[in-house]
């Protein structure tokens, strides 16, 4: 099929060829060859002086699938298409925060290969291609909602998702479409081993994570028409490049300071971010005159200068704002009689349309901005605004994820990073920190006793006790089921034991009180220390865990240090 093009052009070639050394030019079917020759030439041109027209033609007789965007090579250009990229390894690290033991494949529509090319994974065996009937890509796209498929004995798509192998049937995908314009463009494919691993809010976090890459599209199609040849635009592209959607608010502020002092002329640049109630302004970033206000300082956006672009959602600039509104103090009323600013060109930062903060210019002069300032700066604020909402709703996902749904706590996988990057700096500072390992005594019972429920309802309580018995420098995980982790910053292990026997103490004193039903329940605890007992994660895990395996064969209820040296 795609070397229909290149087959009717090498016809077109041989026919006016045979044209040339026909023999016999009063033949009737003479001027029937040349009208052919002629007539292939005129398609040839008009496709290609007018690529649209012939254009037109595909889609009507394509399907349904096949009007959809293409987005195999993303119509986006280089500094664009690094920061996709990007967002799309983001994503991919953001479904392992969600849970340890899922492993994730994003696939975007190709059309004209009829199927899925994978653009990122975080695990190899997805493979690199996937044809449009496969069913458990079909089946996801025809719902257009997140789907769920165990192996069980099904054998339709498996191996060509992931390749042959021995199945066990426990295998399950989650697939959640990626939307474009309303289009689904690609899959968010999320494979595990086994089905019991999916918590019940994993699905909802992925989904968000799958608009994430939505509105990341959205938003990068908005850059790329932003991204003209100018010098300007160049260096908002070398911005934008430099700034990881993780990266601290602070750092695109100071990003763009640089970018301002080579473009605009100003006696002050001001940055602030309103509060969600809109009351106050927060200074994020100035330059040039800093004694009358400077970073971290708040005002009231009420009849401020500076809030004015806010609170109207629309840019103002003029020259003599003081004659305009007289009212209106810069950041607080009458501050304009100390330094006389005139002139301003102020524009709203904004998220989903509307005003979040400000970029703000501004002249002792009365020399006006101009036209040209305007629409540079308009292109800035979008830019900063795009940042800052992607690095807004990274934020949000990512606690999301890094936290246990039920009990807040940090699940497993974040509270072993912590647990690394707790060694390297205590290893750096010479410091000592303490292990606990805590594990509700015969747990089960109470789930078999009083249900799921109540036995959720007790793990809340049990987190909330061992929380509240730690300072807030203190790091906190769920790591298990019913089994909780402690890390005591900066402290001896042998001044750890208090704190691990009163978080014993309280849970067993505690009466757990819900819908008529009142228990009580204990746990056991295991500790271990850096550096005396182990330097490493692992080493300091087992033993912790050994400890606190002899606390239970003891009757439970109680804390025991490793004995391992
Ligand atoms: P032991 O004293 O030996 O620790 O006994 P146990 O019953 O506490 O330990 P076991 O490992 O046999 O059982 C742990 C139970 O914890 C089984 C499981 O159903 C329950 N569990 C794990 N996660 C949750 C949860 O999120 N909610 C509820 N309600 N129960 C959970
Ligand atoms: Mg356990
Ligand atoms: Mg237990």
């Amino acid at each position: 099929m795609p070397y229909y093009r290149q087959i009717a052009v090498l016809t077109l070639f041989f026919l006016i060829l045979f044209i040339f050394i026909y023999p016999n030019q009063d033949s009737y079917i003479y001027p029937i060859l040349k009208g052919v020759a002629i007539g292939g030439l005129v398609v040839i041109f008009i496709s290609f002086a007018f690529p649209q027209v012939f254009k037109i033609g595909e889609i009507q007789t394509k399907d349904i699938e096949d009007s959809e965007i293409d987005l195999k090579e993303p119509p986006f250009s280089m500094t664009v298409k690094t920061q996709y990229k990007r967002l799309l390894l983001q994503i991919l690290d953001l479904v392992g925060n969600v849970n340890a033991k899922f492993s994730a494949a994003i696939y975007m529509i190709d059309s004209e290969n009829k199927g899925y090319t994978c653009q990122e994974k975080s695990y190899p065996d997805f493979s690199d291609f996937i044809e449009t009937e496969n069913e458990i890509l079909a089946e996801t796209v025809k719902k257009r909602k997140p789907s769920l498929f165990k192996k069980g004995n099904k054998n339709t798509g498996w191996d060509e998702l992931l390749g042959s192998r021995t199945w066990r049937g426990s295998e399950t995908i989650m697939g959640f479409p990626i939307f474009y314009e309303e289009n689904i463009v690609g899959v968010l494919m999320v494979y595990m081993d086994h089905f019991s691993s999916i918590l019940d809010r994993d699905q909802e976090i992925i989904e968000r994570l799958s608009q994430f890459i939505t509105n990341g599209m959205e938003d990068l199609e908005h850059m790329e028409a932003l991204i003209i040849d100018n010098q300007f635009n160049l260096r908002l592209a070398n911005l934008f490049d430099q700034l990881e959607v993780k990266s601290d608010e602070s750092k695109l502020f100071e990003s763009t300071r640089s970018v301002c002092r080579s473009f605009f002329q100003y006696d002050k640049l001001t940055i602030v971010l309103s509060s969600e109630d809109k009351e106050k302004g927060v200074i994020k970033l100035v330059d040039g005159l800093l004694d009358d206000a400077d970073v971290g300082e708040e005002y009231k956006i009420q009849n401020s200068l500076h809030g004015k672009a806010i609170q109207d959602n629309t840019i103002l600039c003029s020259n003599s704002w003081f004659d305009e509104y007289p009212d209106m103090g810069r950041f607080k009323s009458g501050d304009m009689n100390e330094y006389n600013f005139m002139s301003v060109l102020s524009i709203p930062l904004r998220s989903d349309g509307e005003a979040i903060g400000a970029i703000t210019l501004e002249r002792l002069s009365s020399k006006a901005y101009s036209d040209t300032d305007v629409r540079l700066l308009k292109l800035l604020s979008r830019k900063i605004s795009t940042i800052l909402n992607w690095h807004r709703e990274y934020i949000k996902v990512h606690l999301t994820s890094i936290h246990d749904g039920l009990t807040g706590l940090l699940n497993h996988k974040a509270f072993l990073n912590r647990f690394e990057e707790e060694i390297s700096r205590a290893g750096r500072f010479n410091q000592m920190f303490g292990l606990i390992i805590l594990d509700l005594d015969k747990f089960k019972s109470i789930n078999d006793s009083y249900g799921h429920l109540y036995g959720d309802y007790v793990l809340k309580g049990v987190a909330k006790i061992i929380s509240d018995s730690v300072r807030t420098i203190d790091i906190v995980g769920r790591y298990g089921g019913e089994e909780f982790t402690v890390l005591l910053i900066n402290s001896d292990i042998q001044h750890c034991i208090p704190v691990a026997e009163r978080i014993v103490k309280s849970i067993a004193e505690k009466t757990f009180l819900k819908s008529g039903i009142a228990a009580n329940i204990t746990i056991s605890g295991g500790m271990a220390g850096f550096p005396r007992h182990a330097e490493h994660v692992q080493d300091l895990i087992i033993k912790a865990d050994k400890a606190m395996y002899e606390t239970k064969s003891v009757g439970g209820n109680g804390v025991t240090i490793t004995a391992d040296a």
